[in-house]
């Protein structure tokens, strides 16, 4: 079996829908799990639905309604006939959310957070899937929750792999084309849990993993894994080939392309990853495979925006060693700070972080009680894999360096927006 990971952008209007449906007449759909995220940027939209009843706005069911008109002018513009079943199916699933918001009564954020975008991914689905069967193409559409079980840590729930294993291998068709979410799990009372932003990439992997598969490919608007983003750098190239270590460290320096966590499934079971273009499907893209010989041999460069420069020093002149760094440490891991970059001397400690839930203000006040707390925010984090002095030029030049980290393969660099 084959796993095809369609994004939000791919499916982001009727055409985009079509256009699957044109990749998979292309390149095969027999024994092939799809799985689909939330339509264009419908999760973004949902986070200010749970914001608008977390604050109690009156904002909140209009927000609510645009995330139905923007599905609905998909429905309009895929199908001839409003009295379809799709129009029905999907209209449910939006009766279910505003059921789940009238009568919620947990505060928990992360808990009504993930029964609310998970509305995404399951209209997303029922869509493609619907639309596929109208054209003809046949296919088997799965609620991933039953199948993907995690633990009750909502926005980051972390894989059962064992229980998931079992169920996977029972709960998908061979020999068809099947359809699933990204993204989603069910924790053990069978809520729905989500594995973190942009995790549907991670969803490909895990049945990849569980199943066996022969391969994942990652269908993107770009053409394959380009050494910079060409948002931010001229002159991008293509990376017809790389190793899982040389994905791995570009995902984990910020490369957007793949998710992180992505690899680390495929890599154990050797599963080849290839990552193409869904504008032109014959084209070979980027595969990700074993090989130490993969290194590529040009520079990489990632960036980081929105990136926090934070210093500590002890108050007393005290050293900041071992005891000191790993209270740090537990701190950040409990106001879920993303570390990104460490540098240290005798008294001070430097991190680049990275305040994706917004707790930063929390944690400095914690923090401010036992160390002196000084910041720089909004800099970016240039990462610079198989850096040589041209570069580093290209990144320097023109910006207020604000630290530089060398090592033998990566050379890291923070600069002043
Ligand atoms: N829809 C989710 C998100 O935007 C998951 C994904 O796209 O991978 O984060
Ligand atoms: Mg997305």
């Amino acid at each position: 079996m084959k796993i095809f990971k369609f994004g939000g952008a791919s499916v982001k209007d009727a055409e985009g829908v079509k256009n699957v449906l044109h990749v998979l007449n292309t390149v095969g759909h027999e024994d092939v799990l799809l799985v689909i995220s939330a339509m264009g940027k419908t999760t973004n939209a949902l986070e200010v639905v749970i914001k608008n009843y977390f604050d109690k706005s009156k904002e909140l069911h209009a927000s609510l309604q645009e995330v139905r008109k923007y599905h609905n002018q998909i429905l309009l513009d895929l199908f001839e006939d409003e009295d379809h079943d799709v129009f029905f199916d999907v209209n449910a699933h939006f009766d279910d959310l505003e059921y789940f918001i009238r009568s919620n009564k947990s505060p928990n954020y992360s808990f009504v957070y993930d029964q609310v975008v998970s509305i995404g991914e399951l209209v997303s689905t029922t869509i493609v899937s619907h639309y596929f069967n109208y054209s003809g193409l046949k296919n088997n559409w799965i609620d991933v929750r039953p199948l993907i079980k995690t633990d009750n840590n909502y926005r980051d729930a972390q894989v059962d792999w064992e229980t998931t294993q079992k169920l996977i291998s029972k709960g998908v068709k061979k020999k068809t084309l099947n359809i699933t979410q990204g993204f989603l799990g069910s924790d053990e009372n069978n809520f729905t849990t989500t594995l973190g932003r942009e995790g549907s990439d991670y969803t490909a992997a895990i049945f990849a993993y569980c199943l066996g598969a022969e391969s994942v490919t990652i269908w993107k608007d770009v053409p394959g894994v380009l050494n910079a983003d060409p948002r931010y750098f001229e002159n991008a190239v293509l990376l017809n080939q790389i190793s899982y270590r040389e994905a791995i460290e570009l995902a984990f320096y910020g490369a957007s392309v793949i998710h992180p966590k992505t690899l680390q499934p495929l890599q154990k079971k050797e599963i080849p990853l290839f990552v193409k273009s869904f504008i032109n499907p014959t084209l070979a893209g980027t595969s990700v495979s074993k090989g130490a010989d993969l290194e590529p041999h040009t520079p990489c460069f990632i960036v980081k925006k929105n990136q926090l420069l934070l210093s500590l020093s002890s108050i007393d002149f005290d050293f900041i060693m071992e005891n000191h760094i790993s209270e740090i440490f537990a701190l950040f891991a409990k106001f879920k700070v993303k570390v990104n970059l460490i540098q240290n001397t005798a008294i001070s400690f430097s991190v680049c972080i990275e305040d994706k839930y917004n707790n930063f203000e929390e944690l400095r006040k914690v923090l401010a009680k036992k160390f002196k707390v000084s910041y720089n925010e909004n800099v970016s984090l240039y990462t610079i894999r198989h850096f040589d002095e041209n570069a580093a030029k290209v990144v320097e030049t023109n910006k207020t360096i604000l630290l530089r980290q060398i090592s033998r393969e990566t050379m890291q660099v923070i600069t002043k927006e």
